[in-house]
């Protein structure tokens, strides 16, 4: 009974056009008045997307004064984090692979750059190379050999980078 007096009112409500794909639907009778958007997965997913990012503009100092809440409720009760690490092991174990990775991700990324940052100096060099009367070598071999020198350390700081990864999973 009720499912046919639900369906009697959808069909009095008039269409509404979907506020994201701008198509024709029903609105719910149950929310008809603040629906704005069909019932299309994409859409809703859009709609609450919005929803979201409006929340967080009209509440900017949200996360902030939560941190200081939380920050002056850990002051104030000291024993709180070893009690927890004590009654949750499982989230020790996780919390330090957690660290481990981030740790091992900072370290890597910063062994990049630098990695990097010597690539480019390394292969300059071998780009500059002139001939020169006071060098024992030709300036061809001498760039063949910059070239070979540069490849072999490009590989073992490659594979300095695997014995690096794999550190962390070890635990
Ligand atoms: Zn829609």
């Amino acid at each position: 009974m009720l499912f046919l007096w639900q369906e009697e009112i959808a069909m009095k409500i008039a269409k509404r056009q979907c506020k994201i794909c701008h198509k024709w639907f029903s609105p719910n009778p149950r929310t008809y008045q603040s629906q704005r958007c069909c019932s299309n997965t994409e859409c809703q997913r859009k709609r609450k997307a919005r929803t979201k990012k409006n929340w967080w503009k009209k509440n900017p100092g949200y996360n902030k004064d939560r941190k200081v809440t939380i920050r002056c409720w850990l002051q104030a009760h000291p024993d709180y984090w070893r009690e927890y690490r004590k009654a949750h092991p499982d989230y020790v174990r996780k919390d330090s692979k957690r660290r481990c990775n981030k740790y091992r991700q900072e370290k890597l990324s910063a062994k990049q750059d630098l990695i990097r940052e010597i690539s480019v100096g390394k292969l300059k060099s071998i780009k500059e190379i002139r001939p020169d009367s006071s060098a024992k070598q030709d300036p061809i071999q001498r760039r063949q050999n910059g070239i070979i020198d540069y490849l072999y350390w490009k590989e073992s700081s490659a594979k300095q980078d695997v014995i690096d990864n794999q550190v962390c999973n070890r635990q």
